[in-house]
């Protein structure tokens, strides 16, 4: 089941029969693609791209974030950093067969003992988002020992959104650390992976209605 991830861990969490599919079985969807989730991945193309130089002008989607996206590119960020921890927590490369938990860092920067991390959002606000931060810095601060306060950032690009700097000193890495581990741990004890039909069946690769082995 490893090595985790933030997207995989909240499928399992959502659905542990729509995990079991997608990352057991490693099933294609049988849902069409989303013209949303394509326009997501193409945004953050661009975004990097501007972020490193190789576009000169920030790209139309980040319109309405623009000033922010300005600022962040003065900072020379990396972008799309590919990050990993094993299971004591220390830092792995990303393809190394003992990661433990990975995650993709849209944009990350280090003042002195300060980390900003921050995610392109594309969509709707989601309640889970800033978990998903907590995922991030939990991991980047492996890599980054130095840092002793982690900052986060989302930048809602279709809202025009960038949410005020939440900070998390480095104090609160075991808690959120123990955390993840106890649901993590409860994800690798499942044996049954059992259906949880919710909300989330409509967009689910595997319902019936997109002609999906699920009876949901
Ligand atoms: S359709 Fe619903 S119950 Fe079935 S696997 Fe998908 S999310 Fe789970």
């Amino acid at each position: 089941m490893r090595p985790w991830s933030y997207s995989r861990l909240s499928t399992y969490e959502d659905c542990p029969k729509q995990y079991w599919y997608s990352y057991v079985e490693n099933m294609p969807g049988f849902r069409p693609k989303s013209v949303a989730a394509s326009r997501g991945s193409e945004i953050h193309d661009k975004a990097e791209q501007y972020l490193i130089g190789k576009l000169p002008m920030y790209p139309p989607e980040l319109q309405k974030v623009s000033g922010h996206a300005m600022a962040l590119k003065m900072k020379k960020p990396q972008a799309e950093l590919k990050l990993a921890v094993d299971c004591n927590w220390a830092p792995c490369d990303y393809k190394d067969e003992n990661a433990y938990l990975r995650g993709i860092i849209d944009i990350l920067y280090l003042e002195g003992e300060h980390l900003h991390i921050q995610d392109w959002k594309t969509g709707q606000v989601y309640a889970s988002h800033p978990t998903q931060m907590e995922n991030y810095v939990a991991i980047a601060a492996a890599h980054f020992p130095e840092a002793t306060h982690y900052i986060t950032r989302l930048v809602y690009v279709d809202q025009g959104i960038v949410t005020p700097p939440k900070t998390t000193a480095a104090e609160r890495l075991k808690p959120i650390r123990l955390l993840l581990d106890g649901r993590i741990k409860n994800a690798e004890d499942d044996t049954i992976f059992p259906t949880t039909p919710g909300a989330g069946c409509k967009w689910c690769d595997y319902s019936k209605k997109y002609g999906g082995p699920c009876q949901y």
